[in-house]
């Protein structure tokens, strides 16, 4: 049961002279499972649908937005209604206002928002927002960690950059390497040491609630609630960073999940719709010194663009229906039983996980509650795992170090074909 990929081969050699590497995001390329990444020509529901005329269910889904799965009608109504008004102003939108309010009806604690277009924006200016509240220049990250790819957060930054094994980017200054604190997930013993030392000159502690940058690792019970209390002490802002965990976990987010309340929080890929977004906000004291309120200067020519306005909103729409995450979380965890039947059938030691409509399979026997723990994971077996799952048309992130998503388009029926494609490639293993 070959792939049949001539096509994708042609255009991919063709993309790799024009484009760098090939592709608009480094771990498209598919460098650390290897073969040719298919060109996809159209995704409908739960499936993608490549140039060579194969059909995937999808688990990727665009690395976490596509939360109704592909080409949703209601997402695609709105685009197009939107675009038929004008693609964008660079002037006030009601749209606009419609989503601010919308996050904050969502979020807990949440008092003021701004949009911008995508999550690294939004990290980094969280953090400027951070520095500037305190006057102070470090910021703690936990390694394996993704925030974006500005300056200050490539260090330690998991996800596509664990797989090219550079960690800290060339043409990062050191300067702005050195105003970032790299510490292990999970570990609030070394968060209180580099407190200890450090605490007068830390802005803020940014962390992903749940991890989904190195693989899915969840927080240790108490870990969220230090960060809380130890930020708290030393007058030092939490920043939840929910690209990935907002409208996935339970309750929505982390703030929801875990009942902590970040002073900042930086939200994105769902609340697109599939277009280009990002989110930073938090309480009104912080988010009052963002210009032109305040002097931080932060500014986008496409920020809150109606299209994307009309996207996220339509999708948001959907979301709200009350039968909508106990759906979703209940066919992840029907996807995560059916894997874990599977690999104890076949008597291997792995065991996927999941929270909310987020789920994870690490090829180790490990503990995972880090960087270090996560990096015990049997990449090789991963990559043959992923090609016996490609082969079967189910389409899983080309990473070990990445998270599985769920989407609401994903029936029984998708997920009891994906547990029987997975017995076959384990078989294989
Ligand atoms: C994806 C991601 C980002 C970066 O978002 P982009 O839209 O790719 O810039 C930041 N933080 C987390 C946690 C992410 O998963």
């Amino acid at each position: 049961m070959a792939l049949q990929l001539s096509r994708s081969e042609a255009l991919f050699a063709a993309s790799r002279e024009v484009i760098p590497g090939g592709v608009n995001s480094p771990v498209r390329a598919f460098r650390s499972v290897g073969g040719t990444p298919p060109f996809i020509a159209r995704g409908e529901g739960p499936y993608l649908y490549d140039v060579d005329g194969n059909r995937y269910i999808d688990y990727c889904l665009s690395w976490g937005p596509l939360i109704l799965g592909h080409a949703h009608p209601e997402v695609v109504a709105a685009v197009q209604e939107a675009a038929a008004r004008g693609t964008s102003f660079g002037a006030p939108t009601e749209l606009e206002l419609e989503m601010a309010r919308t996050l904050i009806q969502f979020y807990p604690g949440l008092e003021m928002v701004r949009m911008v277009n995508s999550g690294t924006e939004a990290t980094m200016s969280a953090i400027r927002v951070a520095r500037a509240a305190t006057g102070r220049p470090l910021v703690v990250k936990f390694i394996g960690c993704y925030h974006g790819h500005h300056d200050s957060m490539l260090v330690s930054a998991g996800s596509g950059s664990i797989d090219l094994g550079v960690p800290d980017s060339p043409g990062v200054p050191a300067a702005a390497a050195r105003t970032t604190l790299a510490l292990p997930y999970n570990n609030l013993e070394a968060v209180r040491e580099a407190f200890a030392r450090h605490g007068e000159s830390i802005a803020a502690v940014i962390v992903e609630p749940v991890a989904g940058n190195m693989g899915l690792v969840l927080p240790k019970p108490g870990f969220l609630e230090g960060l809380r209390e130890i930020t708290r002490q030393y007058g030092a802002l939490l920043i939840f960073d929910e690209v990935l965990t907002g409208f996935r976990l339970p309750g929505g987010s982390a703030a929801a999940c875990f009942g902590i309340d970040p002073d900042l929080v930086t939200l994105g890929k769902v609340l697109g719709g599939g277009l280009p977004v990002g989110a930073y906000g938090g309480k009104r004291r912080y988010m009052e010194l963002v210009a032109p309120a305040g002097p931080v200067y932060q500014a986008g020519t496409l920020s809150g663009n109606p299209l994307a306005m009309a996207a996220g909103l339509a999708q948001l729409r959907v979301l709200q229906r009350p039968e909508t995450y106990p759906t979703l979380e209940a066919r992840t965890r029907r996807l995560v039983q059916g894997l874990n039947e599977v690999l104890e059938r076949r008597g291997l030691p792995y065991r996927a996980r999941c929270l909310g409509s987020l789920w994870g399979l690490f090829f180790t026997t490990e503990e995972v509650v880090d960087y270090d723990t996560a990096r015990t994971a049997d990449t090789r077996l991963y990559a043959k795992f992923f090609h016996g799952m490609l082969r079967r048309g189910v389409y899983l992130a080309p990473s070990q170090f990445e998270t599985g998503f769920m989407s609401l388009a994903h029936t029984e029926a998708e997920i009891d074909a994906t547990v029987a494609a997975a017995e076959a490639a384990l078989a294989e293993l």
